[in-house]
């Protein structure tokens, strides 16, 4: 049979986190690969979904989303970031950032259009640009005194005349780093200076560590009217499974994005909508805890892969840590992933799938800390063998 797949999708198989979650599964090995936190969201958000579809949610919402979710998240982004969106026509509800993501990059980019990402980045941007007929302009993070940032010649040289876009995801998954204002102000200045829209995605936006603050790119002077901001209540609130995002952005854009998106999924499940709008409105305190524990698990798992002998990148924010797999005698992270399980009991995501020059990024493998102390524990124990 001839491949069904269109041309434009070939390069995409299964997604990375799908291969190894399974593959977790089939070996019973310790999944440190896919990000997903083994506790559970706050018991009154619980209670909040449980209550919304006992009530009555569970019809059609409008298809924006709930107006008490918009009002929710256009109060977060004004207390939190001094950002002011007009609930009716300045915020929407999508399926998660990747709905988000992928509308906003099907809205507003052409054909044959140019689209910078900092590499690694997450799959589902190199997929939908492509499901644009875009093209994906990638600009290297590199490791620099142990964090991993850009050369601000390399993203002002990626930008051609076909340029109309930038996404930007910070706090950055899987680098773990948060663009500083400086860096924001270098990324700026290019879009302004060369009119492109900026699509962020900032959907670790609570979890960042020590010093490190998230600056939304639409904070920067002349950057609110062309930025389309998204985030999602999955990692803020241990909900990675509920699949509830948001867009907030200067109206045009949000009828634009809003216009794709109505076809994609018309509207978002109702009684997550409403437990998220409780999350966002309540369960701040919760959300710090959750910052805490995170700061203190990613210590952890940093100490215990240094001592089994991984070069780490200790992160800024995420819930991820980048290694350098060099030092125990390993060169492609893709065949170390694949023989993890049988290796340790242990399975990574292998971040050269997240680069264009794979060669750049081989040496590269990630490991989630969302995961109780005990498991870290019993993970870094089983890597210690590696030696
Ligand atoms: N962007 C990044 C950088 C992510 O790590 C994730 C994680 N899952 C997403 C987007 C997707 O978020 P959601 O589950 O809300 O679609
Ligand atoms: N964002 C999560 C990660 O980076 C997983 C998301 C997914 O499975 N698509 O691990």
């Amino acid at each position: 049979m001839t491949e069904p797949l269109v041309d434009r999708m070939r390069e995409f198989g299964e997604t990375i986190f799908a291969e190894m979650s399974a593959l977790a599964v089939r070996t019973g090995s310790i999944n440190l690969g896919q990000g997903f936190p083994d506790s559970g969201p706050a018991q009154g958000v619980l209670d909040a979904a449980i209550e919304a579809i006992r009530s009555g949610a569970n019809q059609y919402p409008p298809g924006p989303g709930l107006p008490e979710l918009r009002e929710a998240v256009a109060a977060q982004r004004l207390e939190r970031y001094g950002l002011s969106y007009d609930p009716a026509t300045e915020v929407f509800v999508t399926v998660g950032a990747t709905e988000g993501i992928a509308s906003a990059v099907l809205a507003l980019v052409e054909p044959g259009d140019e689209v910078l990402v900092f590499e690694p980045y997450y799959d589902s941007y190199a997929a939908v640009i492509a499901l644009a007929g875009a093209v994906r302009r990638p600009v290297t993070l590199r490791p620099v005194e142990g964090r991993f940032t850009f050369d601000p010649d390399e993203l002002r040289a990626a930008v051609g005349p076909r340029t109309r876009a930038i996404l930007v995801n910070s706090p950055h998954n899987p680098a773990g780093t948060v663009f500083t204002r400086a860096e924001l102000e270098t990324i700026a200045a290019v879009c302004r200076e060369h009119d492109l829209v900026a699509i962020t995605d900032e959907v670790y936006e609570y979890l960042t560590f020590d010093d490190a603050e998230h600056i939304p790119l639409a904070t920067l002077d002349g950057m609110r009217e062309r930025t389309v901001s998204i985030s999602s209540a999955g990692k803020s609130f241990s909900v990675t499974g509920w699949k509830t995002g948001w867009v907030t952005a200067p109206a045009p854009y949000v009828r634009a994005v809003q216009t794709v998106k109505q076809f994609l999924t018309f509207t978002v499940s109702a009684p997550y909508q409403r437990a998220v709008a409780y999350a966002l409105a309540n369960e701040a305190q919760w959300v710090e805890e959750l910052r805490k524990s995170l700061q203190a698990k990613r210590d952890r798992l940093v100490t215990g892969l240094e001592a089994a002998g991984f070069v780490a990148y200790r992160p800024q924010g995420t819930y991820f840590v980048q290694v350098d797999i060099r030092p125990l005698g390993f060169t492609d992270g893709i065949e170390l992933a694949r023989a993890l399980p049988e290796k340790a009991g242990v399975v990574a995501i292998p971040t050269q799938v997240f680069y264009d020059n794979a060669e750049t990024g081989a040496h590269f493998v990630r490991f989630a800390f969302c995961k109780k102390d005990e498991v870290i524990d019993e993970a870094v124990e089983r890597l210690a063998r590696l030696r």
